[in-house]
């Protein structure tokens, strides 16, 4: 089956790669090169039980999760790259008693569960990272959660997708798509036209532009992110820091990711100083001690989300050789696996995972 991925980012990669992996013949092709859309801002957080405020989300999340160590090891294996990827947990933390009454609340929700978690007094959290702000009023460690530094992982995609023989295409945009005798006819930007069997739509923010319906676009609409990479001269954190006002990411390479802003301003791609100003004074109140590090550079994605905050996955309605996997919002890295695998079963095995219920287009009526 010839099939073409429409956006690198780490979505269209993830799917490019596991559909040639299943034997598929694979094009992907991006209006900017991969990786260059909102992935580039990813933090990669992995923490489905801090992001999970529905019980769908939670579902996705959990399962897709379950998948990235086996995950991580192929596109590594695959791709011959090193990936900085660590299951080190999340420690949330509170900064005064109303939060930590929080955290304690949902520690004893999870105490009839199996998620595995912890809850800390203000000592005990700062035996796990010294570093925490002497306000601290109690933390929640999530051991079982993590991170993946986005922009390698997205490379690593790439590689291994084109060691596996996908051909990939930057800066070509896609302009309109028509059905040809059960086929998917695409309209270039460079003027030509290329037929496929079938067509999976990884365009992100960018979604609602690439109609299948006229009248009807993807419910998908940007919303930016702003994160902060810093330096730091000493070992910042040994945990993924989650406060409510922002999170800190410990890369292997001794920076640190703080993120992030939620941002309805369209499709503007520019950082502002009034975000970079706020997000180091939030990240100063958890972790004092970044107060010393160098600033290194700001990231600015456009977070694609849909009305429900749930990624469309699946086939249109109207097409079904026309294939959604879009609108994974703040989790797509997260998502990415998951992702992958239900646009190829679904493909590749004519297998419908029971995840499609949850993230199927037709709930928009597309
Ligand atoms: C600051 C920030 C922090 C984040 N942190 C996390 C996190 O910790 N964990 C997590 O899981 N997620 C996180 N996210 C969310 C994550 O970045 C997104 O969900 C994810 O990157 C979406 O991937 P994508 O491939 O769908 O979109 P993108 O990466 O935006 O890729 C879409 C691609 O499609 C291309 N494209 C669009 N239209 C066309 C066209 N017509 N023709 C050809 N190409 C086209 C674009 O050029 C682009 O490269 C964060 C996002 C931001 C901004």
């Amino acid at each position: 089956m010839q099939v073409l991925v429409v956006g690198a980012g780490v979505v269209g990669c993830a799917v490019a790669y596991e559909l040639v992996a299943r034997g598929a013949e694979v094009q992907m092709l991006d209006a900017r090169r991969a990786g260059e859309g909102a992935s580039q801002a990813a933090a990669g957080i992995l923490a489905p039980y801090i992001e999970g405020h529905s019980p769908e989300f939670l579902q996705l999340g959990v399962q897709s999760l379950g998948l990235y160590d086996a995950f991580i090891e192929r596109v590594s294996r695959d791709s011959g790259l090193p990936i900085d990827y660590r299951r080190i947990g999340t420690l949330e933390v509170a900064l005064n008693e109303e939060q930590a009454h929080h955290l304690r609340t949902t520690a004893e929700k999870y105490n009839a569960t199996h998620v595995e978690h912890q809850y800390l007094e203000p000592a005990a959290a700062r035996v796990l990272e010294p570093g925490l702000a002497p306000t601290a009023t109690g933390a929640l460690l999530i051991p079982n959660h993590g991170y993946v530094q986005s922009r390698a992982l997205v490379h690593a995609l790439e590689v291994a997708a084109r060691q596996k023989g996908v051909s990939v295409k930057s800066t070509v945009k896609v302009e309109a798509l028509q059905q040809r005798h059960n086929r998917v006819q695409v309209h270039l930007s460079e003027g030509s036209t290329i037929e496929v069997d079938a067509l999976v739509l990884a365009t992100g923010s960018w979604s609602a532009r690439v109609a299948v319906k006229q009248a009807m676009p993807a419910p998908v609409k940007p919303i930016r992110g702003q994160l902060l990479n810093l330096v730091c001269n000493t070992p910042s954190a040994a945990h993924v820091i989650w406060s409510p006002d922002c999170y800190l990411v410990p890369l292997q390479d001794g920076t640190i990711l703080v993120g992030a802003t939620v941002e309805d301003v369209g499709f503007d791609e520019r950082s502002t100083a009034a975000a970079v100003q706020h997000l180091l004074q939030v990240a100063q109140a958890v972790l004092p001690t970044i107060k010393d590090a160098r600033l290194r550079d700001v990231r600015v994605g456009l977070r694609p989300v849909s009305p429900d905050e749930l990624p469309l996955v699946g086939p249109s309605c109207e097409w079904p050789n026309v294939i959604y996997a879009t609108g994974h919002y703040r989790n797509g890295v997260l998502l990415a696996p998951l992702t992958a695998k239900i646009v190829a079963d679904f493909l590749l095995e004519n297998a419908k995972a029971p995840e499609l219920m949850l993230t199927t287009p037709s709930r928009f009526g597309l």
